[in-house]
């Protein structure tokens, strides 16, 4: 993936820059959180409060590479990176496959030990969130695996290692998590399957965190040391009821995206 860096600078004003958590960011998943009656903000926002619920462990922080709206005319991301629909850029149309490649490749290779020092150590394994029944169209239903393998610094790593269980697709359509929503493939070996493992976990696009979160409940279940999730897109809902979620969004739009930042290293002057 020698031209990530040509193929996102084209679509480069697409992109919105994640902040950094802090009081009024969630520090999980880096969007708004509620405040409580008396004006300060949760520190973790409603979905994450109800999504990393019941779980062992889950996954802190989540790295969203850019933030992403659904609605209104700045909806160019998401209806790429979520619907999987070709945007115009110069002469010829982008595959959404290409784009979400390159955008990994460029931000993997700028913040690998941003994302290496959440995990503790070198990744050992790359892999996907598998897309359940109810996720997708079926055009796009095994896109992250062929998209990791477009990039050349984690496709040596990549393993699939995760089933989704149907019986709870329809917990996770509710962003809804759910200890059960996946499952390892095959079972032999048990729970030790995974010790001592470092894995990062790569999907498209974060919604609530029922995907993330029930994903890598499943592999620190089967033994894995750490679990870091890396995600195209944070999706954000901006409402003028919500005070912090406006915040974040008209910060992310004010100033221009970086692939020289991330939501981990920006405290850090940059
Ligand atoms: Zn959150
Ligand atoms: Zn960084």
């Amino acid at each position: 993936m020698g031209d990530a860096r040509a193929v996102t600078d084209l679509v480069i004003s697409l992109y919105r820059n994640v902040p950094a958590a802090r009081p009024g960011v969630c520090r999980i998943c880096h969007t708004g959180p509620n405040n409580k009656p008396n004006g300060e903000p949760y520190e973790i926002c409603s979905s994450c409060d109800r999504t990393v619920n019941g779980f062992r462990r889950h996954v802190e922080p989540v790295v969203p590479i850019s933030l992403a709206v659904e609605e209104g005319d700045d909806n160019g991301l998401f209806r790429l990176v979520a619907r999987k629909e070709a945007v115009p850029a110069s002469a010829n149309r982008l595959k959404p496959a290409t784009l979400m490649a390159a955008t990994i490749a460029r931000f993997y290779e700028a913040h690998e030990t941003c994302l290496t020092g959440l995990a503790g150590g070198p990744f050992t394994t790359v892999t996907t969130i598998p897309s359940t029944r109810l996720d997708r169209p079926i055009a796009a239903f095994h896109i992250m695996p062929q998209v990791i393998g477009m990039v050349s610094a984690l496709r040596p790593l990549y393993k699939p290692l995760l089933l989704p269980n149907d019986k709870y697709a329809s917990v996770l359509a509710r962003r809804k998590s759910h200890p059960h929503a996946f499952q390892m493939m095959g079972t032999r070996n048990g729970s030790q399957r995974l010790r001592g493992e470092r894995i990062l976990l790569v999907d498209d696009l974060f919604v609530s965190g029922a995907h993330a979160q029930s994903a890598a409940s499943t592999l620190f279940e089967a033994g894995a040391e750490e679990v870091v999730a890396l995600v195209i897109i944070r999706l954000i809902v901006p409402t003028v009821w919500h005070e912090n979620r406006m915040d974040i969004w008209h910060e992310a739009s004010a100033q221009p995206f970086t692939f020289d930042r991330c939501c981990l290293c920006a405290q850090k002057g940059r």
